[in-house]
């Protein structure tokens, strides 16, 4: 399946008029395992340096596959859970080790957890990855060695400040600049499609949280060497907005700074935008100034509550949200349907049974007439069909994330994360280029998504 794009909320391209685009991980696509190493690494000296930790927390190993995106962090308990769309625990770990049923019945009093609630941080951009992974193995350090280490709130506060160093200063900066072939992929099909995007009249903007300096370093990289019909990025986009500061950037009231492209010098601006680069400002001064309104806007970003949830919410811009995980998700849900449908065919031979043995001891109970042998024999046959489906499940399982399971789904249900997709997100896909190769006179049309009691329902015009 090739560039597919999801649709959440019907959208027609042609009524787009201004296309923004966030630049780490959407319009630049990172090589992000490569990226979270050497964030990862670059906190762990930070750690030692600036906050005074053990020296053996340099020993830690990056392990990039124990943590999956959409997963959240407790941090008064020191866990770490795969929540559903309703907020049932569908898996958790203390430090790096599962937390068995019985001990998660305890911590939680039962399934169900509030997310709004202060002890809990969600994990939703690939930036967190490695905190994620560093959180669970500090929680461990401090059980084996607590008197060395703070309390856990206080753990994931040091970590989530080193990594903001670590993003501000230049230290991860200056390293991908010096090795932009580990760190950033090449794609020409996006200067090729922001191009024929440009030649159907669209406006095309960059809303970055980034700084002029590493902006203009990406963009040489990643889009100069794939123009056609513009000189370089500053011809083709029409405004760069950098160090944004989103979300703050869709609900605040901040002027805009422009920047002089030649050695990135800012001045006071309080005209009227027009083409070029510019620091700071805000979501309304920005459609004011352009007198164009929020629905004439598409966004397109990889950072759910960064880029989209709050623009969702402030705003009126659309929204398009880059899912890198999805391709690798659903070339394993491939893999993994065979083995899905004799699942589905066990279950349509199982549910019958069950509902006989239901009957026969309804039987039982209301009438006191006995059908032991009976109802022995459905358990037999119950049991059997479920010693075929588990070992399935546990094939099909398998496919995914060994600790995790699935990014979209925790079990049957929709993930927390999926849940946020679905609701602030107009359409999402793999890749920013995804989206470029569709014509931009698409007319994206949602599905009708059938609730339960639609499921099943096969009406034609007489039934109705
Ligand atoms: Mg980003």
């Amino acid at each position: 399946m090739h560039n597919q794009v999801y649709v959440n909320r019907t959208l027609n391209m042609r009524k787009i008029k201004f296309i923004g685009l966030d630049m780490d991980h959407t319009l630049v696509r990172y090589n992000t395992k490569a990226f979270e190493e050497l964030a990862y690494q670059g906190m762990l000296q930070k750690l030692v340096a600036d906050k005074n930790y053990p020296e053996d927390v340099l020993k830690l190993k990056f392990d990039f596959d124990f943590v999956i995106r959409g997963l959240v962090i407790d941090h008064a308990r020191g866990n770490l859970l795969k929540v559903s769309r309703h907020g049932a625990i569908r898996g958790s770990r203390h430090g790096t080790e599962t937390i068995s049923f019985q001990q998660q019945q305890k911590d939680y009093k039962g399934k169900y957890v509030d997310l709004g609630g202060a002890d809990f941080s969600s994990i939703d951009t690939a930036f967190s990855i490695s905190v994620a992974i560093l959180f669970s193995q500090l929680v461990e350090l401090k059980d084996e060695t607590s008197h060395k280490y703070p309390d856990y709130g206080k753990l994931l506060e040091d970590i989530v400040e080193v990594m903001d160093m670590a993003h501000r200063d230049d230290s991860l900066k200056s390293v991908v600049r010096d090795n932009m072939e580990k760190y950033i992929i090449q794609e020409p099909s996006v200067a090729e499609g922001l191009e024929r995007y440009k030649k159907h009249g669209k406006s095309i903007f960059i809303l970055t949280n980034s700084d002029f300096h590493y902006t203009k370093a990406l963009l040489d990289y990643a889009i100069n060497p794939f123009l056609k019909n513009h000189k370089n990025w500053m011809e083709l986009f029409d405004y760069t907005i950098t160090s944004a500061r989103k979300p703050r950037f869709f609900y605040d009231n901040i002027n805009f700074l422009k920047v002089n492209p030649s050695d990135g010098t800012m001045t006071n601006y309080d005209a009227d935008l027009i083409k070029g680069i510019y620091q700071g400002g805000c979501a309304d001064l920005f459609e004011k100034s352009l007198q164009v309104s929020g629905d004439d806007i598409l966004y397109i970003g990889d950072h759910i509550y960064g880029d989209i949830v709050r623009l969702k919410k402030d705003c009126n811009w659309r929204t398009a949200l880059v899912v890198d995980e999805l391709n690798e998700e659903i070339a394993k849900m491939k893999k993994a349907k065979p083995a899905r449908t004799q699942i589905q065919d066990l279950m349509d031979k199982k549910l019958p049974l069950e509902k006989q043995l239901v009957d026969l001891v309804s039987d039982e109970i209301e009438q006191g007439v006995k059908h032991d042998e009976e109802i022995a024999k459905l358990q037999t046959a119950i049991t059997q069909l479920d010693n075929q489906i588990s070992p399935l499940i546990k094939q099909s399982q398998s496919l995914f994330n060994a600790h995790w399971g699935e990014v979209m789904r925790a079990g049957n249900e929709e993930s927390y994360f999926a849940n946020q997709v679905e609701r602030f997100a107009d359409i999402y896909m793999p890749t920013l280029a995804d989206l470029l190769a569709q014509s931009p006179r698409t007319y994206f049309r949602s599905h009708r998504r059938p609730m339960p009691h639609e499921i099943g329902l096969d009406m034609t015009a007489e039934e109705i």
